[in-house]
């Protein structure tokens, strides 16, 4: 298992290290290397002399470096599952299915890499013609948080080879392993010494400042939580640079009276639990009509209850810990506030005795909006519920917040569904879903939620320039 820092294809030691902690047991599970600023930007050096011959090696050659990193992804998903849950903290079959899922960026890129297209064609008033192609941005910085610590790297390390760039990826202090084997299965697929790079860190900002205010660096690729993604989109703008933002959300879920409430129930236990509630996309705010609300919160209670809680790698367990003992106390906070404003809770909301960050299934009804818990990510196992009464009354509660990344609507008539689907404010609706991430599809969001897209057709260009090159004929 590699600790060190992956730079210019070899595997150095920093001047410190700094411990992974399991977080169902607080204890060390080993210590990685801890880059300071003049380690990144020998990352960035390593990342700009290899942008040149990555940029010329031909997309059909850079494709099957990442179907070859596709592959032994897949085929090695039991043991990078595994230090999925040991630095995170997920149950098994959930750090699988990421590993998976993280497979399938490369897969889907590896697939667009050989499809970029470009243009050929008159120009309006006569004589000339317009070229235009498509070339890589440059040397990428690429910044990922620790709740998808395998996926939220291929995500964006998938886009950026395709594209014919070189990079420099950063994980979360708290979940630097899977980034680490990840390093060494692209370096086993075939990637170049130096077109990507991996420096782990305990001190982001003194590690990553000079990296983006250096003009080799062209583009900045983060996501994680809004507070962040602003300050590094001021630090960004000292050089113009390129920068992609997935950042926070606050996802409702919408119950409508005509739903069908045992399809609504298990997207919301989707929506809500994927990740121990530690997902972006989680259902925040559960907006259900009130002629139904009765029969759901008792349906969606009855499954919270039945979860079975305890470390990631005990059999069954779908309620793992919490990433640290931070997340305990903002959710406890959070459940403490709900309450005081009214709410009642109908599963959980205890705080339990370590050791471990764990958090019980909870589940809490009539939550009032002005509630902490509705403005602020809750990135927890708490299932917030609210009735509502109308169509237009959800929608406005539903768009009143700054973030926009994901809606989720549940309702049997199409219309209701379109019309509401169009009328919320995210980069993602759930219709009847509850699971949107898909390598294939455009994932991102509106308002503070971001800016950019990851996946879909859309996903490389974030890593491409277009150059219109004007011909005299
Ligand atoms: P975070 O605190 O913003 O950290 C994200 C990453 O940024 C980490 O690698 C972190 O390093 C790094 N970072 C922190 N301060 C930095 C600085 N000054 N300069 C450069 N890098 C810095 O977010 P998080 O708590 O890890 O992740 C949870 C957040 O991510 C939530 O808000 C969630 O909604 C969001 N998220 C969004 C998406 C999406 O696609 N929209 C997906 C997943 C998660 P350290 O670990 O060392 O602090």
């Amino acid at each position: 298992m590699p600790t060190g820092l992956y730079i210019g294809g070899q595997w150095r030691a920093a001047a410190k290290t700094m411990p992974v902690l399991d977080p169902s047991t607080g204890q060390e599970l080993c210590a990685v290397a801890d880059a300071g600023p003049g380690d990144g930007l020998a990352a960035l050096t390593a990342a700009a002399d290899a942008q040149a011959a990555w940029a010329r090696t031909p997309a059909r050659e850079r494709s099957e470096i990442l179907m070859r990193a596709h592959r032994l992804l897949i085929e090695d998903a039991d043991r990078l599952g595994l230090i999925a849950t040991l630095e995170m903290g997920k149950p098994l079959a959930e750090a699988r299915g990421e590993i998976t899922y993280a497979a399938e960026f490369f897969r889907w890129f590896a697939e667009e890499a050989v499809r970029l297209d470009g243009g050929y064609m008159p120009a309006p008033g006569g004589g000339s013609r317009f070229l235009v192609t498509r070339q890589p941005v440059g040397p990428s910085l690429l910044i990922t948080p620790w709740n998808f610590p395998m996926a939220m790297g291929t995500r964006k390390i998938g886009p950026a080879l395709a594209a014919g760039c070189t990079c420099v990826v950063k994980p979360a202090e708290q979940t630097p392993l899977c980034t680490l084997a990840l390093a060494d299965i692209l370096e086993r697929a075939g990637v170049p010494a130096g077109v990507v790079n991996v420096v782990t860190t305990s001190d982001p900002g003194a590690l990553m400042t000079p990296m983006i205010l250096d003009e080799r660096s062209r583009k900045l690729s983060f996501t994680g939580s809004t507070a962040v993604g602003k300050k590094l989109l001021e630090q960004c703008a000292q050089t113009v640079m390129r920068t992609s933002m997935e950042l926070g959300g606050n996802a409702p879920f919408i119950v409508f009276d005509d739903a069908d409430l045992d399809a609504a129930v298990d997207g919301a236990m989707a929506a809500k639990m994927r990740n121990i509630g530690q997902a972006c996309t989680a259902a925040n705010r559960i907006y259900v009509q009130r002629t139904v609300l009765d029969d759901f919160a008792e349906r969606l209670t009855k499954r919270m209850a039945a979860l079975p809680l305890g470390r990631g790698t005990e059999p069954g367990v779908v309620v793992g810990p919490l990433i640290d003992t931070d997340a305990v106390a903002k959710v406890t906070d959070l459940v403490a506030d709900a309450r005081t404003r009214g709410a009642k809770v109908l599963l959980g909301g205890e705080t339990l005795d370590g050791p471990g960050n764990f958090y019980p299934a909870t589940v809490l009804v009539d939550v009032p909006d002005d509630a902490d818990m509705c403005r602020t990510e809750i990135f927890g196992p708490v299932a917030a519920i609210t009735g509502f009464d109308t169509e237009d009354e959800v929608v406005d509660r539903a768009n009143d917040t700054p973030y926009g990344l994901v809606s989720y609507v549940y309702t049997e008539s199409l219309r209701r569904g379109l019309r509401v689907c169009e009328a919320l404010d995210t980069g993602m609706v759930g219709l009847n879903q509850g699971v949107v991430s898909n390598p294939a599809a455009p994932f991102g969001g509106v308002k503070e939620s971001g800016l950019g897209r990851e996946g879909g057709l859309t996903g490389i260009d974030e890593f491409l320039e277009t150059k219109y090159i004007g011909v005299q004929l």
